[in-house]
């Protein structure tokens, strides 16, 4: 009795030492990390396994753009040793969490070191309303300096083979634009989006990036387990070039003029951009706007002019407006795709790899001659 009263002792002593004096990670204790959003959960479970104790803020089916944090989730990013972001402005709302809660453990920004997207093909979306849709809305890139950008770029390399001073005009030309696009942005109000798209997980090409970035971030966090981390990584990653080779194989089946695809909004930038198909989308990058009346009769004609014959819905979003689309112009819903979230473990996306390899297939189906 006596002995067991002194382990009692001793095991409250310890958890008070724990409470007032945070000690760092040890091997008895996993480390504690919160993803944003579930796509993320799913990459951080495979690379920390046991080793870790995750909280998944925007869970399975939800929509992290609007996502409202809760106490619980306050609480999560408080206690975090690691916190695991997308970056590229996708949570919106995770700055002022983390500064409410005096957040003080590691951040990942799982898109470091991809190559982003400009938001450019969302905004000729959000110019349908006051003009013809199309190519016509380059007066409006030219406005928000998009296009400057590139010819900015362009001019770089020109420069470059010059000597000297025609670099510092090509510097000042940058900082010009990097100012318009600002400007043009303030002008967006409401849009929950930055310059760039944020939905680089829709490539798997990015997705081995987000890998390796919270790979680096486990490991230092907890040095102890790092070989584990690396051996996890290495098997998943195997997994995810298994995946790419298959759904690569999958979409160039795809006949040439077969490959536009209608989504609610503009998350599958990375999936076009990797496997040669065109998404549009009346919903702009982010879920918070709302399309104009408008848009979706520019939409209409656009799926009628080009015969899309297949419009897809997403499990994130409200699919009324596009369920009405495809009524009036007699395109086939092909099915449900997952943009921003993975499905519950019944669903067909209960991880990243599952719904990038759902999404290739419903695609190929409905598309597919
Ligand atoms: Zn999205």
């Amino acid at each position: 009795m006596t002995s067991r009263r002194a382990v009692l002792t001793s095991a409250s002593a310890l958890l008070a030492l724990s409470l007032t004096a945070p000690l760092p990670a040890t091997a008895a204790e996993p480390l504690r990390v919160v993803a944003t959003f579930s796509i993320l959960g799913d990459m951080v479970a495979r690379i920390g396994g046991t080793h870790i104790s995750l909280t998944t803020l925007v869970g399975p089916d939800g929509d992290a753009h609007v996502y409202q944090p809760t106490p619980q989730a306050a609480a999560a990013v408080s206690a975090a040793d690691v916190l695991v972001m997308n970056g590229l402005e996708f949570e919106g709302w995770l700055e002022r969490l983390s500064e409410a809660v005096a957040f003080d453990g590691a951040t990942v920004v799982a898109t470091r070191g991809i190559d982003p997207l400009a938001f450019e093909e969302a905004d000729a979306h959000d110019d349908h309303g006051d003009e013809a849709h199309g190519h016509d809305d380059h007066a409006g890139y030219d406005d928000l300096g998009v296009h400057d950008d590139h010819a900015g770029h362009d001019d770089h390399g020109a420069h470059d083979d010059h000597a000297g001073h025609d670099d510092h005009a090509g510097h000042d030309d940058h900082a010009g634009h990097k100012d318009h696009a600002g400007e043009a942005h303030g002008g967006h109000a409401g849009h929950d989006h930055g310059a760039f798209d944020p939905h680089a997980w829709q490539s798997i090409a990015n997705a081995v990036i987000y890998v390796d970035n919270i790979t680096a971030a486990l490991a230092q966090a907890a040095p102890d387990h790092a070989a584990t981390f690396y051996a996890n990584r290495a098997a998943y990653v195997a997994e995810l070039e298994a995946a790419e080779q298959e759904i690569s194989a999958l979409m160039a089946g795809l006949p040439d003029d077969r490959r536009t695809v209608v989504t609610s909004h503009d998350a599958f930038g990375y999936f076009a951009a990797a496997y040669g198909l065109s998404f549009e989308a009346p919903q702009g990058l982010s879920t918070e706007s709302e399309p104009s009346a408008a848009d979706v009769a520019a939409m209409i004609s656009q799926i009628r002019d080009e015969g899309i014959a297949a419009v897809f819905v997403e499990s994130i979003t409200d699919n009324r407006l596009l369920e009405q689309i495809a009524r009036e112009t007699g395109a086939v819903v092909g099915g449900t795709l997952y943009s921003d979230s993975l499905s519950g473990p019944d669903g067909p996306a209960p991880t990243y790899i599952d719904m990038m390899q759902h999404n290739a297939t419903i695609l190929s189906s409905a598309l597919g001659s």
